[in-house]
């Protein structure tokens, strides 16, 4: 599932393509991927709107409109499709007469844009604005944002009582870190998943704040390099497997210490360490 450095990679990508473009006409081809929304409420927000900026909070993905907002969530495997033109799309979509999975495109005064989601779980909806949203209005301090401050990252640890890693994927206080970042930051934090959120000392949270803003923005370079290909269906992000340290490790030596990665479950996810070297 893409987190934050993701989304913010295809945000970055995403801007120069759409950013001031007219939005002539939306199709909807996947009815799935609007829901609950109608096909014709999203037709009727956003055509003939102009898209203002493209903005990013925690995971989520949005089209600032004239009025109105357009938000994209990607959860497992959504992804962003980005043509030229319809003839370009059309000659992508049948390279062997199979087609590609789009299912929903909007149609700019220049360019298409596509979002496509094979497994269905992602989504495009409309709203009057960025407070009617509620899965916007709902999320807490943006990881990459200039408030995230190792000040008000310490309130929020002191705050909470649930388990390190379970705090860490709670979008309502910090929003943008999902499983695989929130087991990064934690080994390069040394700090153990399993460990109560207001049990960290002031140095232990500062340095959990510092391994977050370095594995954020390690990642993101990383997803830079190559930046997203909208024009291919099949691209998607390269090289992340490289940066992690404990992620997807189990048995394998921490390279810290030497000692086996860990797998345990938390909240109905995996947690990835080291109880070796994080305390
Ligand atoms: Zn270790």
């Amino acid at each position: 599932m893409p987190e934050l450095p993701e989304v913010e990679a295809v945000a970055r990508t995403l801007r120069p393509l759409v950013e001031r473009r007219k939005i002539r006409c939306v199709h909807v081809i996947h009815a799935i991927a609007t829901k609950p929304q109608s096909s014709s409420y999203v037709r009727r927000i956003a055509e003939g709107q102009r898209i203002q900026s493209v903005q990013r909070r925690g995971k989520y993905l949005w089209l600032q409109l004239t009025q109105g907002i357009v938000t994209l969530h990607f959860k497992l495997d959504g992804r962003l499709l980005w043509f030229p033109s319809a003839k370009e799309m059309a000659e992508v979509e049948n390279p062997h007469g199979s087609g590609v999975h789009l299912d929903v495109v909007f149609e700019l005064d220049k360019g298409l844009l596509g979002f496509a989601d094979r497994r269905h779980f992602g989504r495009v909806h409309v709203w009057a604005s960025e407070a009617a949203c509620p899965a916007l209005a709902g999320l807490g301090l943006d990881a990459m944002s200039r408030d995230f401050t190792a000040a008000r990252f310490a309130e929020l640890l002191e705050g909470s009582k649930r388990p390190l890693k379970e705090f860490l994927l709670d979008q309502k206080r910090v929003a943008g870190i999902g499983n695989i970042y929130s087991c990064e930051s934690l080994w390069h934090g040394r700090l153990d998943p399993r460990r109560r959120a207001d049990s960290l000392k002031s140095a232990e949270a500062h340095r959990l704040h510092k391994a977050i803003v370095s594995v954020l923005a390690r990642a993101l370079e990383c997803c830079l390099h190559p930046p997203p290909d909208f024009r291919d269906p099949e691209w998607w992000f390269q090289g992340l497997e490289d940066i992690l340290r404990a992620y997807d490790r189990e048995g394998k030596p921490c390279r810290r210490c030497g000692e086996p990665i860990r797998r345990i479950a938390q909240g109905g996810r995996s947690t990835y360490f080291c109880a070796y070297c994080q305390k």
